[in-house]
């Protein structure tokens, strides 16, 4: 006797009945988000058969060309999702001001914010793009949505998670009760829960990080990254991996499922640019996955989930994961801050080093 299949709308409906009072709304939202990233997946499956490779000749409100795929992306999600009738508003990362609902749309009562492609740079190469989502509630319920209600911190999401389109595609939910991954049966059209209660463990032996940036970072992260390059024989004394695939869905899943640890911090690079990541539909939603899942998130000073927006498409320095290493990081960042890691000096650091102090 093989275990029954379990889709995600009942999925939903079984967490919906935890809540004697839910109307149903949410399950609702849900669902049609499902759909949204189903009708992405096929998009990106169909690649360039479906004329959507290359770049649409534009740029968003982030200074980043568009791609085709971005473009369609965020109007499948601007689409599905409002037909459902459960949001006030939505924001994207493609839109510069948040999407109000045209006159005669239902209204519903929860915000919804997301980035409907992400890794959009790994489209043409076939490599894993996704779809990063967060739920928040409307806090004037079905008024139209302003500026000031999208300002949540990542704590007051009540559903986050994100679409992999790679080589088969998963949907990562968690409504704030366990992360769940589910796999889509391209036959049924229906995502089917195949990843039940995902946990990320507390330690890893592997980091990723884009290391063409290592003159620009901070000593609290040059120091973690020395440390873990000087291997066994260094402080650590264990050997590391190092990882990097630049979509923050492929990075993010590949630690839900075996572990790991990813950091963009802070850097020098460009100083108006206090990070690289996004703070309401790529840091917060993530940042919700990897805690459900038992790893923590931070900006190295802080944790993530809250942080108070002071604005729509605001960006933070990101490390999540494995929860040892990112209170490790924590530490080091508070050391230094403190001016207490004077005394750190690392071989890798020395003028003769692959990697030089900065
Ligand atoms: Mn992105
Ligand atoms: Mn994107």
């Amino acid at each position: 006797m093989t275990t029954p299949r379990v889709t995600l709308p009942e999925y939903l409906q079984a967490e919906q009945q935890r809540f004697p009072q839910a109307t149903g709304d949410f399950t609702d939202l849900l669902n049609h988000v499902g759909l949204a990233c189903r009708r992405i997946a096929h998009i990106v499956d169909q690649g360039a058969l479906a004329g959507a490779h290359g770049s649409a000749q534009a740029t968003n409100v982030q200074g980043e060309t568009q791609q085709k795929l971005d473009v369609m992306s965020n109007e499948i999600f601007l689409d599905t999702c409002q037909q459902g009738g459960h949001v006030a508003g939505m924001l994207s990362e493609e839109l510069d001001d948040p999407y109000d609902l045209p006159a005669g749309v239902a209204r519903g009562k929860y915000l919804l914010a997301f980035d409907p492609l992400d890794g959009s740079s790994n489209i043409d190469i076939n490599a894993p793009v996704g779809s990063i989502f967060s739920v928040l509630r409307a806090p004037k319920g079905t008024a139209p949505a302003s500026f000031h209600d999208y300002l949540q911190p990542g704590s007051a999401q009540v559903a986050a998670g994100y679409a992999i389109y790679g080589a088969s595609t998963m949907l990562m939910l968690t409504v704030g009760n366990g992360v769940q991954g589910f796999t889509l049966d391209r036959t049924a059209d229906a995502f089917v829960l195949t990843h039940p209660d995902m946990k990320v463990p507390a330690d890893t032996g592997e980091f990723a990080i884009n290391a063409s940036n290592q003159r620009f970072w901070e000593p609290p992260v040059s120091r973690y990254v020395s440390e873990c390059l000087e291997g066994r024989t260094g402080p650590r004394e264990k050997d590391f991996n190092m990882r990097w695939i630049a979509s923050l869905v492929a990075e993010v899943h590949r630690i839900l499922i075996r572990g790991g640890l990813f950091m963009y911090p802070k850097d020098t690079k460009d100083l108006a640019k206090p990070g690289r990541l996004r703070l309401l539909y790529e840091a917060n939603p993530m940042g919700m996955i990897v805690e459900q899942a038992g790893g923590k998130v931070s900006t190295g000073r802080e944790g993530m989930l809250h942080v108070v927006p002071q604005s729509l498409h605001q960006r933070v320095p990101l490390i999540l994961g494995a929860r040892n290493e990112v209170e490790r990081l924590e530490r080091y960042h508070a050391e230094h801050d403190q001016g207490l890691d004077v005394a750190f000096e690392s071989p890798l650091f020395n003028e003769r080093s692959l990697f030089i102090r900065n």
